[in-house]
């Protein structure tokens, strides 16, 4: 595997790769590495013929400084990971490379409600700076297919608004969510989990499979809500922010039963903010 730090050596190697006619996929992450972030990789490996993986952790896209502070670096391992699933380039620019001309610029498009609701209303600014990243670094590999994860579901909405506001020759590929056997979605910020926190937090995937099964079972929308509201709020070691089902591409509250609709939960558990979705049909 080959490893860049700067923009212009990577621009070269990709350049002359394009040149040879090779499809680019790239999957862009904040590094920690796990099998959900691997997943994406072997969907890159699958689709495309040079894979790009960048590793960057984003300073722009952290509303809160200690969850900046405090995120798992862990470069040696992430490289084996990466090496043994066969990845062909990393980038692992520093914040200076990525942003030359300081942090205080935050320019990307209005995204509107998407960009608003759910996380946006939680986290303040962190959809803008990850669209600049991701814009930034879409911009440096040039990539035909882009492997997004499912998991980070406003995210990935949000970049595929970016992609057509900017016309970025890309496609996105939005990939499944990997979780743990017992159900817990695979992320990074898992490792800072106390062994009990890390039971509490299957409260989470556990609230979404019974909104699939209660929607699954006929029942309205609203027993759903209240029902799994309910069984989060019993449970005093998770510190609800939101459990809501919206439209799965408006993100919009649903007027009716048969729109393709998604369960979407964000919580605080042990001092870890944690987020998960499911789809409901
Ligand atoms: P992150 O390093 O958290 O920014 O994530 C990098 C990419 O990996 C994003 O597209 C995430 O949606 C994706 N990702 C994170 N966790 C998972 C998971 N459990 N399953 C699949 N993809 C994931």
């Amino acid at each position: 595997m080959l490893i860049f730090t700067t923009v212009q050596a990577l621009k070269k190697y990709l350049k002359s790769q394009k040149q040879l006619r090779k499809k680019i996929g790239f999957v862009p992450t904040m590094g920690a590495l796990h099998q959900g972030h691997i997943s994406l990789i072997k969907q890159s490996l699958k689709r495309s013929q040079l894979t790009v993986c960048s590793i960057f952790v984003n300073p722009t896209q952290f509303n809160d400084p200690e969850d900046f502070k405090k995120y798992p670096i862990t470069l040696e391992s992430d490289i084996n990971h990466l090496k043994k699933a066969g990845c062909h380039v990393l980038f692992a620019p520093s914040v200076k490379e990525i942003y030359p001309q300081g942090l205080s610029a935050k320019k990307s498009p209005d995204f509107g409600f998407l960009a608003e609701t759910l996380e946006g209303e939680h986290r303040p600014g962190h959809f803008a700076g990850m669209a600049q990243v991701v814009e930034r670094l879409l911009r440096i590999t040039t990539p035909d297919l882009l492997f997004m994860g499912l998991k980070d579901y406003q995210q990935q909405l949000i970049v595929n608004e970016l992609i057509k506001k900017k016309k970025l020759p890309v496609k996105l590929i939005a990939c499944e969510t990997r979780r743990e056997k017992d159900g817990l979605a695979m992320s990074s910020r898992n490792v800072r989990l106390s062994p009990t926190d890390r039971k509490n937090a299957l409260g989470l995937s556990k609230a979404l499979k019974l909104a699939v099964k209660l929607y699954k079972s006929g029942k309205e929308l609203s027993v759903v809500n209240d029902a799994v509201t309910a069984e989060l709020k019993r449970n005093k070691a998770i510190g609800l922010e939101y459990f809501e089902i919206r439209n799965a591409s408006t993100l919009k509250t649903p007027k009716r039963r048969n729109e393709k609709l998604v369960a979407l939960i964000a919580a605080q558990v042990g001092g870890v903010r944690l987020i998960d979705n499911m789809h409901l049909n």
